[in-house]
């Protein structure tokens, strides 16, 4: 299955071409990514509207590039897949009109992805990923540790109560004076420093469940950009790092030691996605404790931690194997949780 995978939810104009073989080998035709970063940056962070328009704007010569260098041609594709949200509703309606309309035109099937299936699967872009496997999804919006029991099949083991890790990074950079998008700025900075120091809080230290919490955090990093001299920003911001990425293993811990009974010693596998699991810090704290409780690792190449389509390709790849297609009236979902007890339980909160 060759399949045209489309992306536009945030501040990415994204398209690649995806191929799953029979066999389950994937492979990556192609992926590009347009960056709307220079237009959102004079507003520190993503306006809709602009990021609506760019996407407008953009996506037919991102989608041309996407199916050039995969020189597969449209007769060779087996559908198109595009991003039906959650995300920003307007950039998601462009890009999912627009799969509609390559679905017509080339008389392909389409397929309706969620966004977060996407970063789901996308560590099994590059690596062999079996089903299933714990998942720290965490990215711009979102906070969850979920067991991934294959396409369709997530269970919501805890999520954030307040900020998303991606936005929490987003808005202690902000305060801290770095630049828009602030999670990559706080970790250059941190680079040079040494985080030993700080009074840092951490929440939700030894309570049961799984949730995370990332306000109190944000509001004493914020005291502490203010009172600290600049000569010592740079142990700030790897203090902050530190305190991110020890939130998150300790979390991921205990959905480990939940799982574990349930799964046999070889078949505990752990897969982190999303935008944070770029970090080097965050990946490093998620790998040792792996590698303490027994658990394989994987994380997506960087390239397909933040937004992307090849991720968007590759669900809809996974879907299309499945039998699982959407007719041209699906709508975008400006919230869709990927869990479907949560999503009938509490319609208004992805
Ligand atoms: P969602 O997927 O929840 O809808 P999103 O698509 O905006 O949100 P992603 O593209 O997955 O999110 O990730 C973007 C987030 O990842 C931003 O918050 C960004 O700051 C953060 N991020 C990216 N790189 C890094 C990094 N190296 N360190 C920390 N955070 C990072
Ligand atoms: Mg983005
Ligand atoms: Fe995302």
């Amino acid at each position: 299955l060759t399949v045209l995978g489309v992306e536009t939810s945030c501040d990415e104009t994204a398209a690649a071409v995806v191929r799953l073989s029979g066999d389950g080998i994937v492979t990556v035709l192609s992926s590009v990514v347009g960056l709307q970063t220079e237009r959102h940056a004079p507003f520190g962070g993503v306006v809709p509207e602009i990021a609506a328009r760019a996407h407008v704007e953009t996506i037919d010569a991102v989608v041309a590039e996407a199916m050039d260098r995969a020189g597969t041609g449209w007769e060779g594709l087996s559908g198109v897949a595009a991003t039906a949200g959650p995300g920003l509703i307007g950039g998601v309606m462009v890009g999912l009109s627009f799969g509609k309309a390559v679905a017509l035109a080339r008389g392909l099937p389409l397929v309706a992805v969620n966004h977060l299936e996407g970063h789901a699967v996308s560590a099994r872009l590059a690596a062999r990923i079996e089903y299933p496997f714990l998942l720290l999804l965490v990215s711009g919006g979102h906070c969850q540790l979920l067991r991934v029991d294959g396409i369709g099949a997530c269970t919501r083991l805890g999520s954030t109560i307040d900020d998303a890790a991606g936005e929490a990074f987003d808005k202690i950079a902000k305060s801290m004076g770095l630049p828009y998008p602030g999670g990559p700025a706080l970790e250059r900075l941190a680079a040079g420093g040494s985080p030993e120091g700080f009074d840092l809080p951490r929440a939700l230290l030894g309570r049961p469940g799984c949730d995370f919490s990332f306000s109190g955090l944000k509001t004493a990093a914020a005291r502490l950009a203010a009172e600290t001299p600049e000569a010592r920003r740079a142990d700030l911001a790897a203090a902050v790092q530190a305190a991110i990425a020890r939130q998150l293993a300790e979390r991921t811990r205990r959905a480990m030691l939940a799982c574990a009974a349930d799964l046999p010693p070889g078949g505990r596998r752990f897969v982190v996605a999303g935008g944070v699991a770029a970090n080097g810090a965050v990946r490093r704290a998620l790998q040792d404790l792996a590698a303490e409780l027994g658990w394989s690792f994987d994380a997506p190449p960087l390239a397909y931690c933040t937004d992307n389509a090849a991720m968007i390709a590759l669900a809809g790849a996974e879907r299309l194997a499945l039998g699982l297609t959407d007719p041209l009236s699906a709508e975008a979902r400006p919230r869709w949780p990927l869990d479907p007890a949560a999503a009938a339980a509490r319609p208004t909160h992805t």
